[in-house]
């Protein structure tokens, strides 16, 4: 099969090459130099037509990795499920991938554990090097890895086979992000009707919806994300198909959801995003005990908690301050974590031993679906913990506290739950002040690295700790917390 493409000439449309990387530019001109089709790809080539600034500039060509290497010295090869070259850059890399293709109707190997392989190609000749193009032929001896790999049920396990430019584009997500920059005559490559998408402001799969959204689940939280984000809608037939198999995003491996997650809320329009995660009911798949609290909460009005979290969170990222997960999280889920806390208190439970429970529960609940780093749930747990301090602010304690690790995160929690309840404003104003009259010296704390858990009475310091205070002048701060167990 080969449709020819729309090719839309430099002066239709408004990519300039001064909006791109000059280290993309430099690699796209290379390559075309050294007689390979060098085209920018993906959210690059989308962002620059709608007027956006791209978070990164992807770039396809027809060179093998193996050929990419030896165009680029700086170059890196990497990635055993996609074999991609890095090319590194002073502040930069620039990702360079081989077109690929979505083929299924490869000849089959004996599939294992339930899987249909497509076999690799069989090796380069010596000195010479087996053309991409042409790289899905027969296994000839030895068994190797397959290139594709698929489950029974169609998911994609494995997807490294090499395709033609065509190819290439049909196995991308949505139309939007299947567009074509060619350096060598500036033109963009449209070969699914991507253009007339992205000027209707359409979401669209590529191909058969059930059939892409099977193969990578992600690709639906992916259309909602695009959605959100550039204030697009998604098309008819990709919307019905994503709210019947919503379920499936159950399925995606937990710690692809974890960074799809922060980039669903971390990039500007989150409260947007998590509306239209829960209209589609998606928000239910991935946290279904958070959206079951949402949903049963207070005065017959559902919980408007993590709404306006994520309203504050968006005001951040647009005012170009960095939020970083745990802080997301906390202040996405503090509540419904606060509130298991309280429960575990009411049963007489010490307060620290009911917090750690509250905060193990909630990993518990959510990690199956979104693999979020216990790490992460430490430093939320110490958020919540340390919640308390800002009510001494008598004597020595506020300087102790504001010079620990993490009071930045800490102070960044109580900033927006009094601005949700209306409580502690008084409090909060005292701290804005202390803060504000009481300047850090530098190395005197470092306000984003992860705080050290509570201390617990009796508990042992670590041995370090214990070198660090017998060598170390007095300790100016409060007693290290201690880690847990
Ligand atoms: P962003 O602005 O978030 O970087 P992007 O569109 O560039 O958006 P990437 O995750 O950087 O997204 O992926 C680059 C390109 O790779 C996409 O534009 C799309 O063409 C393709 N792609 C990414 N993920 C998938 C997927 N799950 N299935 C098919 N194609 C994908
Ligand atoms: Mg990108």
């Amino acid at each position: 099969m080969s449709n020819k493409p729309v090719i839309i000439p430099r002066t239709e449309h408004p990519i300039s090459r001064k909006w791109i990387s000059p280290n993309a530019v430099r690699v796209l001109y290379r390559l075309k130099e050294s007689g390979h089709l060098a085209y920018l790809v993906g959210g690059g080539v989308r962002d620059l037509l709608l007027g956006r600034e791209p978070k990164d500039f992807d770039i396809a060509t027809d060179a093998s990795p193996n050929e990419i290497k030896r165009i680029f010295r700086n170059c890196r090869l990497i990635g055993r499920r996609f074999r991609l070259a890095h090319i590194h850059f002073h502040d930069e890399i620039i990702e360079v991938a081989t077109f690929r293709s979505n083929i299924t109707d490869e000849p089959e190997a004996p599939a294992a554990a339930g899987a249909v392989v497509v076999p690799e190609p069989s090796a380069p000749a010596p000195g010479g090097e087996a053309s991409p193009l042409l790289a899905a032929t027969p296994v000839t001896s030895r068994p190797r890895p397959p290139r594709m790999l698929k489950t029974d049920d169609g998911m994609i396990l494995r997807d490294n086979v090499f395709g033609t430019p065509e190819q290439d584009a049909i196995r991308r997500d949505f139309t939007v992000n299947a567009l074509f920059y060619s350096i060598a005559d500036y033109t963009v490559i449209d070969y699914v009707n991507g253009m007339a998408d992205l000027r209707r402001g359409l979401i669209r799969i590529i191909g058969d919806p059930v059939v892409r959204f099977t193969e990578d689940p992600v690709r639906m939280v992916r259309a909602v994300r695009f959605a959100a984000l550039l204030g697009f809608e998604i098309e008819a037939r990709t919307y019905e198909a994503l709210l019947e198999h919503k379920d499936k995003i159950a399925l995606a491996s937990p710690a692809r959801m974890y960074e799809e997650v922060q980039k669903l809320f971390l990039l500007g329009e989150g409260e947007k995003t998590f509306q239209m995660m829960r209209h589609t009911g998606m928000f239910g798949v991935l946290f279904p005990h958070i959206n079951a609290w949402i949903d049963t909460e207070a005065d017959g009005f559902p919980q408007t908690w993590v709404g306006k979290a994520l309203e504050w969170v968006d005001v951040c990222v647009q005012t170009g301050r960095k939020v970083e997960p745990h802080i997301l999280f906390s202040l996405m889920f503090g509540k419904y974590i606060e509130e298991k806390w309280k429960r575990s208190r009411d049963t007489g439970m010490v307060p620290l031993d009911a917090l750690e429970k509250a905060v193990a529960e909630f990993l518990g609940e959510v990690v199956p679906r979104v693999q979020i780093p216990r790490k992460a749930a430490l430093a939320i747990r110490d958020i919540l913990w340390n919640q308390g301090r800002f009510e001494k602010t008598q004597g020595k304690a506020p300087l102790y506290f504001l010079r620990r690790p993490g009071f930045a995160d800490t102070f960044e929690y109580l900033r927006f739950t009094s601005e949700f309840t209306g409580e502690r404003l008084e409090l909060r104003a005292w701290w804005k002040d202390f803060i504000r009259s009481h300047p850090l010296v530098p190395g005197e704390a470092a306000p984003s690295a992860p705080a050290k858990g509570p201390a617990r009475p009796g508990q042992p310091r670590r041995p370090d700790e214990r070198k660090r205070r017998r060598r170390g002048p007095r300790r100016r701060g409060p007693k290290p917390l201690g880690p847990q167990a």
